[in-house]
């Protein structure tokens, strides 16, 4: 029996209706339902088309219907579509772990998979508290953890009780654990009183301080590598992961690498923390393992970490947390076929035109009288939109001076999703050099013609 094809009316009513959008104002959602993709095109209901400027929300590589991608994921199909990972297991979420280990920064060859980045990190915070109670010689009281200010690590209670975006996280307080917060190594807007030459001394100062006074009591320090995604792409000053990296150490602190969004080429790198040699005790991956295609997650944990859980049944030292789909082998079989495609096609050499070339749009755009700051790292491009460029004075948040731009770029065929103030420039790594034009120039022009 074959249901008859809803009408786009039909569609947009029922979306209306029963979808009830992530981080959207219902009341004032208007549809755009989007029926198919191919590389960094999406295609609505009437065959109208727009360039993905943000990757379908920072997760898709190397392109929507990626032929090699598709075709892992059939293969699997005609295998099985989901084994669980509590008691069995399938070649290839093994080999996907294998391969995991191989290429994350150094020490890091334990895998434990899950369905999405803020579960990822709720397992990261988990492990980082089970460990300090059963490692060699434990140390219970260490039960806390030091976040940043404007941290965002999804949307878990977990998660939130580190994450520090107020607009979102400060209804919640009543349900949080409380959390050491340091402040944002924010360049633009560097904390009362502290230059931007002072940035990295101040806010790893403050840290070691901390740490000198509270190490006792801290398990973990949980931190995006270079740059804070949700925050507003918040690009940290060079230096300040290896700095905390060193410092942690040194405190006995464990570190927890948030790479979810950063994770993946998307900084020009594999890993974001290779750009500074670091490697962290907990790795939390999502978002772009699956090249945008399917939920998996994984939290990477070093040897030390794992030896920690070892033991008799009796003993009870198991990791007691896990999700029905965590190393769901469909999503396992994308995965690997995004690594691959990193090697076939050489992705990571292939960026870095396209990383020179977002750079000389976003110098052009930075001199717009409306931009405060517009700031890189790798393909991610930011362009804050400023009430005064003086003053730095930001625009009232009920302004929507972000949503204005990208409804206008919307029209000329670009979709982008802003955060408040900041708009967002990170297509799929895949891009091509006019598309990416394409993009930045619809941007530059709905600033100028949403200028008030
Ligand atoms: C998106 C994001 C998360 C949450 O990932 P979900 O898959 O949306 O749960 C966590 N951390 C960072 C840094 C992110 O950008």
């Amino acid at each position: 029996m074959t249901r008859q094809q809803p009408t786009q009316e039909q569609l947009h009513q029922w979306d209306c209706r029963h979808v009830w959008h992530p981080f959207t104002q219902m009341a004032e959602y208007e549809p755009l339902v989007i029926q198919k993709a191919y590389g960094c095109t999406l295609v609505d209901l009437e065959g109208r088309e727009y360039l993905d400027g943000v990757s379908s929300l920072w997760c898709n590589v190397h392109g929507h219907r990626h032929p090699a991608i598709d075709e892992a994921i059939r293969r699997q199909l005609d295998q099985v579509a989901h084994v669980t990972s509590l008691g069995l297991s399938n070649p290839t979420t093994i080999e996907l772990a294998a391969r995991l280990a191989e290429i994350a920064p150094s020490g890091l060859s334990h895998v434990f998979f899950s369905d999405d980045g803020a579960t990822a990190v709720e397992v990261a915070l988990k492990m980082a508290f089970q460990y300090w109670r059963q490692c060699e010689r434990p140390r219970p009281e260490k039960t806390q953890y030091i976040a940043l200010g404007n941290a965002y690590h999804g949307d878990t209670l977990g998660g939130v009780s580190v994450g520090g975006v107020e607009r979102f996280h400060a209804m919640f307080r009543p349900l949080l654990f409380d959390v050491l917060r340091l402040p944002t190594p924010n360049p633009y807007r560097p904390p009362e009183g502290v230059s931007s030459e002072e940035l990295l001394d101040h806010c790893l100062g403050r840290l070691e301080t901390l740490l000198e006074e509270r190490h006792e009591q801290i398990a973990a320090m949980v931190v995006e590598p270079l740059v804070q995604g949700a925050a507003g792409m918040i690009m940290h000053p060079p230096g300040y992961l290896r700095g905390i990296r060193e410092l942690t150490r040194e405190y006995n602190v464990l570190l927890i690498a948030d790479e979810v969004a950063v994770g993946f080429g998307r900084t020009g790198r594999m890993f974001a923390c290779e750009h500074e040699q670091v490697a962290p005790d907990l790795l939390c991956l999502a978002k772009g393992i699956t090249g945008g295609y399917l939920p998996l997650a994984a939290t990477l944990a070093t040897d030390e970490i794992h030896r920690a859980f070892l033991g008799d049944y009796a003993e009870g030292k198991t990791f007691f947390h896990g999700h029905t789909y965590g190393g769901n082998p469909l999503g396992a079989a994308a995965a690997l076929a995004t690594l691959d495609i990193f090697e076939h096609e050489r992705t990571l050499e292939a960026i870095q035109p396209k990383i020179a070339r977002l750079g000389e749009h976003l110098a052009r755009i930075a001199r717009l009288p409306e931009v405060g700051d517009a700031r890189q790292r790798g393909l991610i491009g930011a362009v804050e939109l400023v009430r005064d460029k003086a003053t730095r004075e930001p625009f009232a948040w009920e302004a929507k001076r972000g949503i204005r731009v990208c409804r206008r770029a919307l029209d000329h065929g670009v979709w982008i999703r802003p955060l408040g103030n900041v708009l967002v420039i990170m297509p799929p790594l895949c891009v091509s050099t006019s598309q990416l034009d394409r993009i930045c120039e619809a941007v530059e022009e709905g600033i100028q013609a949403t200028a008030s």
